[in-house]
């Protein structure tokens, strides 16, 4: 679905497919740099991530592997709970491996340096994090992305797999939802 599907639904288009698509394959490159000679397991966090690997992944010309691992710290508002919950975990014993966790957007940072604690007591090799947004509130919390897309105002967006309630992660662009939807 494009922006003008839901055009009422957004204050504005952030950011567009071709710019995610650029920037991506910007933090691509770096990883696939950073990582040459290294054995690479990208850890997708769902279900936000899901558009984010499929095309970070992609965009690298190396073999990696790839998981899934599923949280939860937000109920089915714009709001974190506080709580973080692991719904899924990962299939791969991650000891001594590389691992990179992508997520599409950092917000308090909770559920990152949650899981960065979490999988770092697994006894891997390294554990760094791409994510392709982050909010401001994210700079004073515990978690240091090694890979940044954009950094975004505080306002709650939607698309490219960043959902209201369940709906617009099929948006291919991501936008500012305009209050009317969640007020
Ligand atoms: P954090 O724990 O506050 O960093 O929140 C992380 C998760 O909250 C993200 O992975 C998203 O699933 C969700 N989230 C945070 N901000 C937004 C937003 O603006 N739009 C949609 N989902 C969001
Ligand atoms: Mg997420």
């Amino acid at each position: 679905m494009d922006s003008s599907h839901v055009e009422h639904d957004l204050v504005n288009v952030l950011f567009t497919e071709e710019q995610i698509q650029q920037r991506l394959a910007e933090m691509a490159a770096e990883i696939t740099a950073d990582y040459e000679g290294r054995d690479l397991l990208v850890v997708g966090v769902l279900r936000g991530a899901v558009m984010v690997m499929a095309d970070l992944s992609r965009s690298m010309p190396r073999h990696l592997e790839m998981d899934w691992m599923a949280v939860s710290s937000y109920g089915s508002g714009t709001k974190s709970s506080g709580v973080v919950r692991i719904l899924k975990d990962l299939d791969t014993d991650i000891s001594g491996r590389d691992v990179l966790i992508v997520d599409e957007i950092i917000d308090t940072g909770l559920t990152l340096s949650w899981l960065v604690n979490n999988l770092s007591s697994r006894s891997p090799a390294s554990v760094e994090i791409a994510t392709l947004l982050r909010k401001p509130e994210a700079l004073s919390m515990p978690v240091e992305p090694k890979y940044v897309g954009w950094d975004i105002p505080n306002e709650f967006v939607v698309g490219y797999g960043l959902d209201y309630r369940e709906k617009y992660r099929n948006l291919r662009d991501i936008g500012t939802l305009a209050p009317h939807v969640y007020s």
